[in-house]
């Protein structure tokens, strides 16, 4: 018989297509999938409740959904700090090329760490560094993911434009074009899961134009078209980009992937800060989608995204930490809150973004970018359990009576209960199936490892 997990007493904000909310409301689990969500405590008759929670001073709604990141940066946090995209990518590519299995194992456990502790329960790592013999790094993701709890999407990265080819990374950290489309494939045939509620997917993940050739980005989109995965890659970040490509190819980022394969409805892309009416119309009529990332823009002077006018368009859009070096954080809820000052900064201005807005951006935007809205990204019957219970009645909130507004603009909010397909994850702060003191030890470690391997110790 089916074990239930009943949550009342607590403000619901489902995120359903109407964003249909209750000031006070239930949600009852029945094993790994949501049974029902409503206004006001929830049916008496509900049978086998093997908990019962009475969440009287919080918010309940979807699991956050990370759409961008690259954990293995987690060793490589607070560097170049001063730096744009180029200049940082070139002064950290060094370092990043001494990274092994054990180190990207580490970060990967920081990095979900912080962003489970945070309510994130789908997180994404889209990891394109593969020294030689650096051993098994999809793998070592993977199984930091299952040490977690959440669920992941592991885009398969790779670069094969090294410096001699008009690149941007050293020639040393690249993969040739047949061995990053073989390990790829490979990574697909060992761990990608289509079904219903799975743990695991896998993406094709090429870098960014200016680190991989055009023969890896159109063979890579007819490896996932063939293999039934998504695509992930970086696009139109900065203005940098945009001269990159106007002068090898002789045309912007967004033509340039349209000539490559790389725009449709199973391709989403980091970034986006420097899209013209026409690309955001080519990105809405293919239907590809966006990893918003915020403060990782603001850190390295990048831009703001016109995500208005790209949700106007009905552009899907998902938020992203993207990587640690870029991102120190590493948490997804204050994305929330940076999302919408920072595009309440730009052009838009006071018809930016709204609270709802914002939330919908890191739960079902993100699962829609993923290719996961019909399994996660909203609370409604039938659903995956993937949701959190956040903490809105202390000082740093109690005296906000809208509770989306207490989560997206306030300080950010504790974590009292994270499910993933109904298992608890977090509760009270404090992740269940992983020792943070340990995880925060061995990060520490790693990192000093990495940075003699490199030589700046
Ligand atoms: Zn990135």
């Amino acid at each position: 018989m089916t074990e239930r997990i009943v949550i009342e007493n607590c403000a619901v904000a489902t995120v359903d297509a109407d964003d249909t909310e209750y000031a006070s409301g239930h949600v009852v689990v029945a094993g790994a999938t949501i049974e029902s969500v409503g206004a006001g405590p929830a049916p008496r008759d509900v049978e086998n409740v093997v908990r019962r929670i009475d969440a009287t001073g919080h918010l309940a709604t979807p699991g956050l959904v990370n759409t961008h990141h690259h954990f293995y940066q987690w060793l490589t946090r607070g560097l170049a700090t001063d730096h744009n995209l180029f200049d940082w990518l070139v002064a950290l590519y060094p370092t990043w090329s001494r990274i092994d299995e054990e180190m990207v194992h580490t970060a990967a456990q920081g990095s979900l760490a912080m962003m489970a502790r945070g309510g994130v329960t789908t997180a994404m790592d889209h990891h394109y560094v593969y020294p030689q013999g650096c051993g098994d790094l999809s793998g070592a993701v993977i199984r930091a993911a299952r040490g977690t709890g959440v669920r992941l999407t592991l885009a398969r990265g790779s670069m094969d434009r090294g410096e001699s080819d008009g690149g941007l990374p050293p020639d040393f950290a690249v993969e040739s074009l047949e061995g990053a489309l073989a390990a790829t494939e490979a990574t697909i045939d060992a761990h990608h899961d289509a079904s219903f509620g799975a743990m695991t997917q896998i993406a094709v993940a090429p870098c960014s134009p200016f680190s991989v050739s055009t023969d890896l980005l159109r063979q890579g989109a007819e490896l996932a078209r063939r293999k039934g995965v998504r695509l992930h890659t970086h696009g139109s970040e900065t203005v940098e980009e945009e001269k990159f490509c106007h002068e090898l190819f002789g045309m912007g980022p967004t033509d340039y992937f349209e000539s490559t394969g790389w725009l449709g409805e199973d391709v989403w892309m980091a970034h986006c800060v420097h899209m013209n009416d026409s690309d955001i119309a080519a990105f809405a009529r293919t239907g590809t989608g966006v990893a918003h990332c915020p403060s990782s823009n603001a850190r390295l002077a990048a831009g703001i995204a016109r995500v208005p006018d790209m949700l106007a368009a009905g552009v899907p859009v998902g938020l992203g930490v993207d990587g640690t070096a870029s991102n120190e954080s590493g948490e997804l809820h204050t994305e929330l809150r940076n999302a919408l000052l920072v595009n309440r900064l730009g052009p838009h201005r006071e018809t930016a973004l709204t609270t709802r807005q914002a939330l919908r951006l890191g739960t079902y935007g993100g699962a829609r970018v993923l290719g996961r809205e019909r399994e996660i990204g909203s609370l409604e019957p039938g659903k995956l359990a993937d949701l959190v219970l956040w903490r809105t009645d202390t000082l740093a909130h109690a005296s906000i009576a809208d509770p989306v507004a207490a989560l997206v603009l306030g300080a950010p909010a504790p974590v009292t209960l994270s499910l993933v397909g109904g298992r608890p994850v977090v509760e009270d702060g404090r992740l269940l199936h992983v020792d943070e003191e340990a995880v925060a030890r061995a990060t520490r470690t790693q990192a000093r490892r990495l940075a003699r391997a490199a030589g700046r110790d």
